[in-house]
C-alpha cells in the first residue's frame, strides 16, 4: 500500500538516549516501506552548523537517514526553530532534500500544506523578533564563522535563557494563532495543513465559509515517538511508537 509518513519535533540530544534509539528503530523498521518521508523540523534539539558533524549522534542520524534513502524512501526535510541551521552538507550525507517553509505539495492528489508551525504562533512576538534576526544570512554568516565551541557555548546559553522565558509566558501564546492559520489557508486556497511545533497531536477540523479542511499537528517524541500515516486511498492516521522497538499502534485523530 503505498503511503508517505510525516514526523516532526524530535528533538534529537545525547542526553535522551531512548527517544533516539526509538527514532534508529523507526527509520530501519518502520520508514523503508513510505514512499517518502518528511521531517517537518526539529529533528535536533539544536544545530550548531554543518561542520558539527562527528561519530556522535548527528553522524549517526545523517548515516541512518541515507541508508533509508538508498533503500528507495524520498526523504525531505524542513527546518524548524531548533535545527534551522541545517545545511547542503547534512543534506548530502543524509541523501535528503531540504523544502522551504511553507511548502505546497499534492499529496495522493490531496493539496496539502507542509510547515514547521513556528510561523503561526504569530502572537508571541518577542519570537517572531528573535527568528527574523537569525534567518537573516547575515547573522549566519556570522555565527557560522565562529569556532565550533563558541558557538555551542552562544547556543547552550540561548537555550538556558528561552526555557526560563517559556516558563514565564501564558500557555495559550505558545500555540498557533487561529487568525493566522485561516488567513493563510485562505491564501494558498484551502489546502489541508501539516504543521509540528507546538507539540499538540491534534487533527482540527476547520470550517472556512463554504468549504471544511483539516490541520493536522504532529507529535512530539518526548514520552513516545509517534508520526503521520497518509496513504494512497486517503486515509490519514496518527500512530504513537512506545518505548518497546517497533510497536506502532493506531493513536486516534485527537489530542491528548
Ligand atoms: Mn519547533
Amino acid at each position: 500500500m503505498s503511503h508517505t509518513l510525516f514526523i516532526s519535533d524530535l528533538h534529537l540530544c545525547q542526553s535522551r538516549p531512548a527517544i533516539n534509539e526509538l527514532f534508529f528503530d523507526f527509520l530501519k523498521n518502520t520508514a523503508p516501506q513510505a514512499q517518502a518521508l518528511y521531517i517537518l523540523g526539529d529533528l535536533f534539539e539544536y544545530w550548531i552548523g554543518d561542520d558539527d558533524i562527528d561519530a556522535g549522534l548527528n553522524g549517526q542520524a545523517a548515516k541512518a537517514l541515507a541508508v533509508l534513502a538508498d533503500s528507495g524512501t524520498k526523504i525531505y526535510f524542513m527546518h524548524g526553530n531548533r535545527d534551522f541551521l541545517i545545511g547542503e552538507r547534512f543534506a548530502e550525507l543524509a541523501r535528503l532534500t531540504i523544502l522551504s517553509d511553507p511548502t505546497l505539495i499534492e499529496l495522493y492528489g490531496r493539496r496539502t500544506l507542509l510547515m514547521h508551525g513556528d510561523t503561526l504562533c504569530a502572537d508571541d512576538i518577542d519570537y517572531q523578533r528573535f527568528r527574523t534576526q537569525v534567518r537573516a544570512e547575515n547573522w549566519q554568516k556570522v555565527f557560522l564563522a565562529k569556532p565550533l565551541e563558541v558557538r555551542r557555548a552562544e547556543v547552550e546559553a540561548m537555550r538556558a535563557g528561552s526555557e526560563t522565558a517559556k516558563q514565564a509566558k501564558p500557555i495559550g501564546i505558545k500555540d498557533v494563532a487561529e487568525d493566522e492559520v485561516r488567513a493563510l489557508l485562505r491564501r494558498y486556497d484551502g489546502p489541508a495543513l501539516i504543521h509540528g511545533h507546538t507539540h499538540r497531536r491534534a487533527r482540527h477540523d476547520l470550517d472556512m465559509n463554504g468549504y471544511h479542511t483539516q490541520r493536522w499537528v504532529l507529535p512530539d517524541w518526548y514520552e513516545t515517538g509517534g508520526y503521520l500515516k497518509t496513504t494512497l486511498e486517503g486515509d490519514w492516521q496518527f500512530f504513537e511508537i512506545s518505548a518497546v522497538p517497533g510497536r506502532a499502534q493506531p493513536a486516534g485523530n485527537g489530542g491528548f
